[in-house]
């Protein structure tokens, strides 16, 4: 899949110039950058550092993310997947997708955003991506490659939610992002995982315009 792209964008760490910038129409990313981060800047420039949900605008180091289809269900942290949000809409909106959420929005200004809730939470299945489908393809655990610092990268409380999702619901928490030459960028732990228990192939999202460096 390709993810949304500025046409132009240049990033600068503390300590390097330009670790992430767009180069014909492709985002290039320097080995050892945070694949969050770049895709983080992104969306804030995109759409300014203002609540998507409620229209505040917010300082840097208020503003959260918000991952449209939710990470419980497989959201992905690339770009087609975020928009800027205040900790209030955020926290409300929870596990809901963008569009659950703005049911639930007009729900609650009829007032009935409690019955919205009651019922949402007693429809809600764990255990299956609301992704769309085109973003989703399958590889081989072994045509990833990654060469993530193991001290860098380990969550102990990642690990814990990833094996409880497999073991519950039977599947991988997230689909592992992946550049387009199969260079991991974002779900080390995910990976980990599927390792050492043995899972041969593993759902995967490929970026198709974004190339590490
Ligand atoms: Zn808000």
């Amino acid at each position: 899949m390709y993810i949304r792209l500025p046409k132009k964008f240049t990033m600068d760490s503390d300590t390097t110039k330009n670790v992430a910038f767009i180069k014909n129409k492709e985002l290039k990313i320097r080995r050892g950058t945070s694949f969050r981060a770049v895709m983080y800047e992104i969306t804030y420039r995109k759409y300014g550092l203002r609540c998507h949900y409620c229209g505040r605008y917010l300082p840097k180091e208020k503003i959260t993310v918000d991952h449209m289809f939710p990470q419980d269900f497989g959201g992905p942290t690339i770009t087609n997947n975020l928009i800027p949000a205040c900790k209030a809409c955020n926290n409300e909106k929870n596990n809901m997708t963008k569009n659950e959420y703005l049911a639930f929005l007009t729900a609650k200004k009829h007032g009935k955003g409690k019955e919205f809730r009651r019922e949402f939470n007693k429809n809600m299945k764990y255990g299956q991506y609301k992704i769309p489908k085109s973003w989703l393809t399958k590889r081989s655990i072994t045509e990833i490659t990654a060469t993530f610092d193991l001290k860098e990268n380990y969550s102990k409380g990642k690990l814990r939610t990833i094996k409880y999702f497999y073991n519950t619901y039977g599947i991988l928490k997230k689909p592992i992002v992946v550049d387009k030459n199969g260079f991991l960028l974002d779900g080390f732990m995910l990976l980990m995982f599927a390792k050492t228990k043995g899972i041969k192939e593993i759902p995967v999202i490929v970026l198709d315009n974004v190339e590490v460096i």
